[in-house]
């Protein structure tokens, strides 16, 4: 009965762009130019652009743009990188595949973001970074955390894989767009994020020429000149069909955005002071670009609202189940780290709903008022 309801609506979304994707992904083709070339080059050259960043470095995809941020920083195996405990694993996972050391902190109850006494806490004589998540679409508290950092001697790398487009506002109103504030920003084109290709992608953003060419050098066997190896390096390439679908899908970013946040405004509006639901907070620093619409469920029913939902054939999904420190991969790198609250609490009571550029308020009618009935 609700066959059309879906998490993200991919196609429908295509169909509005088709003529034109097509058009750019058949001359690729007819190119054969598959790798690199103008469409790779464009695309970065619209991307710096748009984020007011010195240089993007496309790569493959967002966990490889974590991976080799980390590598051109230059951390050392055993160095201590603070990283949210609520977050996709990847951010963590590179961290520790590299040899370093996630310190996994708690977040806040209200944005899900890092909290930032929590990162003050945890720094200590080893650390050398702190990784905040842009999470579900709305920044960090980013002027502190610099702050922080510059009083530490601390590398920052924003994970932004999920809030690409969202604008950080400083206190003075000054805005940029979040993942060019610190160090590094990585992000991810992965087909359901704001801005998705059509297969796997990724970027890293930054400000600093060297670190740039670190990082270009990096992504590319370590290589500036074809076969001259200086550092150990990695293949992280963005294909030229991505770069061409990415470079017509920037275009409409903000438009996405707007529809996003049009649809997360209805929800709102359906679900503001219900007794059992909070809505998600809107930070004063930052916009909120809406990768995910999640609701806290506060009196216990999070895991039936689920099946209900999965019953009425409303889709639904939990972001995130486990946190990063209660996960098998992780426990060797958490013997610190016992109980936090606030990542535990927010495990148990968030629920995302649907959540996409193509979303009607018909067929947000019908998800809302299945909500709603639940708790009737
Ligand atoms: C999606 C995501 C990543 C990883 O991106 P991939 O392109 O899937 O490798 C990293 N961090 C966060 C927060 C993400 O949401």
């Amino acid at each position: 009965m609700n066959a059309k309801l879906q998490m993200v609506d991919l196609v429908g979304q295509y169909q509005k762009i088709k003529s034109e994707v097509d058009e750019a992904v058949l001359d690729v083709m007819a190119k054969a130019s598959f790798i690199g070339g103008d469409r790779v080059k464009s695309f970065k050259a619209n991307l710096e652009k748009y984020l007011g960043a010195r240089h993007v470095i496309p790569c493959a995809n967002g966990t490889d743009a974590l991976q080799i941020a980390f590598m051109a920083l230059g951390l050392q195996p055993g160095d201590e990188v603070i990283v949210p405990a609520f977050t996709y694993v990847a951010t963590a996972e590179v961290i520790a595949l590299l040899h370093l050391k996630p310190v996994l902190v708690d977040v806040n109850i209200d944005d899900f973001n890092i909290d930032i006494r929590k990162v003050k806490e945890a720094i200590g004589p080893r650390t050398k970074a702190i990784v905040p998540v842009h999470l579900f679409g709305q920044c960090a508290e980013m002027e502190a955390i610099m702050k922080i950092a510059r009083e530490h001697n601390l590398y920052v790398v924003e994970d932004n894989a999920q809030a690409i487009g969202a604008d950080y506002i400083y206190a003075d109103g000054r805005r940029v767009k979040g993942g060019t504030i610190s160090d590094i920003g990585c992000t991810s084109f992965f087909p359901s994020k704001n801005l998705g290709c059509y297969g796997d992608g990724g970027a890293l953003f930054t400000q600093d020429d060297d670190l740039s060419k670190k990082i270009t050098m990096i992504a590319n066997h370590g290589q500036s000149v074809q076969y001259y190896h200086d550092v150990v390096g990695v293949n992280s390439r963005l294909d030229s069909i991505q770069a061409a679908i990415l470079d017509i899908k920037l275009k409409h970013l903000d438009a996405y955005a707007a529809a996003r946040i049009q649809a997360a405004n209805y929800y709102d509006a359906a679900f503001a002071h219900h007794p059992h639901l909070i809505t998600p907070c809107r930070n004063k620093h930052s916009t909120h670009v809406f990768h995910q619409y999640t609701l806290r469920v506060t009196n216990g029913q999070r895991d039936a609202l689920k099946e209900f939902l999965t019953l009425h054939q409303i889709p639904c999904a939990i972001y995130y189940p486990l946190p990063l420190y209660q996960q098998k991969a992780f426990a060797p790198f958490c013997d610190a780290v016992n109980f936090l609250p606030v990542t535990d609490q927010l495990c148990k009571e968030v629920i995302s709903l649907p959540m996409h550029t193509e979303l009607t308020p018909g067929s947000q009618d019908i998800i809302i008022e299945k909500v709603l009935s639940f708790f009737k």
